[in-house]
């Protein structure tokens, strides 16, 4: 991608070396207990071995010289994900066995999902899709047609998932002709971005996206991505704020992490700001047992104690829905009628 905007300059000048990360956030490599095969990997590869990147918006967020730190942890390749974890699988919530055609997956009744790009602005270890087959299975300018004449098909659906990645990669005009073609369908009422750019690239949120997203004659709800209040800055209010003026419906999503949001003290903190910056806190997901991400991983008894104690300080809407994503289950699986582990 060659740069053309302020945004993908900063996307192009994101840090993707191990040395530098620890140069920037003054820590030695030993107190990073990290993994250097796997931060310093060349970026041509960068989609199938899932090495270190971070944009330098979310790295001015973290503290200098603390190890620990809940954004560090969030992005730093640690030699812990190399150890082998039995009940760890490569695909963990089944999304290769719902695929339907190239880059389209459907699991739920009446909506359906595309993989738009496999580009993501920061690379998160816990991440579910670390190591999905993105080069085989993704919407591309060549099936995009393909995809969407599906979707004309299937009068059953009525929303329109776009993931990735993250779908905000795109440049504007890539990004509406997904979008634009999506709205003219007439059994599509609501799109719907999952998207983590707000936070990690506020400047993503520019004004010729604000202009199309308010001329969209459609349902839209993009749920964004944090996990920590710190995530929650000025400029990424200020990107929050713009898209909510836009007509958009801004909702949150977490992953409940260890050592990084599990208290219920962090996760209050976190749904005041969302809040306060216009977002609704939707899901809190347990971790997605993925390959390499064993160390995130909090115990449901823990995770269930954090909600009851978030449900008697805060307003039932500022309380995410703690769930799980099993593979082949027809919705989201509420954690506290299924504390199977
Ligand atoms: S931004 Fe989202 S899709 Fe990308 S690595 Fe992070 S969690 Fe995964």
């Amino acid at each position: 991608m060659i740069p053309e905007t302020e945004w993908q300059e900063e996307i192009s000048s994101s840090i993707r070396n191990i040395d530098e990360l620890a140069q920037r956030v003054q820590l030695s490599i030993a107190d990073l207990d990290t993994n250097k095969l796997l931060s310093n990997i060349n970026p041509e590869d960068q989609h199938t071995k899932f090495p270190l990147r971070v944009t330098e918006s979310y790295l001015r967020r973290v503290e200098v010289g603390n190890s620990k730190d809940p954004l560090l942890l969030q992005i730093l390749p640690t030699a812990t994900e190399n150890l082998h974890q039995t009940g760890y699988s490569l695909d963990p919530v089944g999304d290769c066995s719902a695929q339907k055609q190239d880059g389209v997956i459907q699991k739920y009744h009446g909506r359906a999902l595309l993989i738009t790009t496999p580009a993501c602005a920061i690379h998160c270890r816990y991440c579910f899709r670390r190591h999905y087959p993105y080069s085989e299975n993704r919407i591309s300018d060549t099936n995009l047609a393909e995809a969407i004449e599906w979707i004309k098909e299937e009068k059953s659906l009525n929303e329109i998932i776009l993931s990735g990645g993250d779908p905000m990669m795109l440049s504007n005009q890539r990004l509406f002709r997904v979008i634009d073609s999506i709205a003219e369908i007439p059994h599509i009422k609501t799109v719907r971005i999952h998207t983590r750019m707000p936070v990690v690239l506020p400047s993503r949120i520019d004004d010729m996206l604000i202009d199309r997203l308010s001329q969209l004659n459609i349902n839209k709800v993009v749920v964004i991505h944090a996990n920590h209040p710190n995530e929650i800055n000025s400029e990424v209010e200020s990107a929050l704020l713009r898209i909510k003026q836009s007509g958009t419906i801004l909702l949150n999503q977490s992953v409940l992490l260890k050592g990084v949001n599990d208290s219920a003290s962090t996760l209050k903190q976190l749904s005041l700001r969302l809040f306060d910056a216009g977002v609704i806190p939707y899901y809190l997901h347990t971790l997605d047992r993925v390959v390499g991400s064993h160390h995130f991983e909090v115990r449901d008894e823990i995770a269930v104690k954090i909600i009851k104690t978030l449900s008697s300080q805060l307003p039932g809407y500022l309380v995410p829905k703690l769930v799980r994503e099993i593979e082949g289950e027809s919705e989201k699986c509420a954690v506290e009628f299924s504390l199977t582990r």
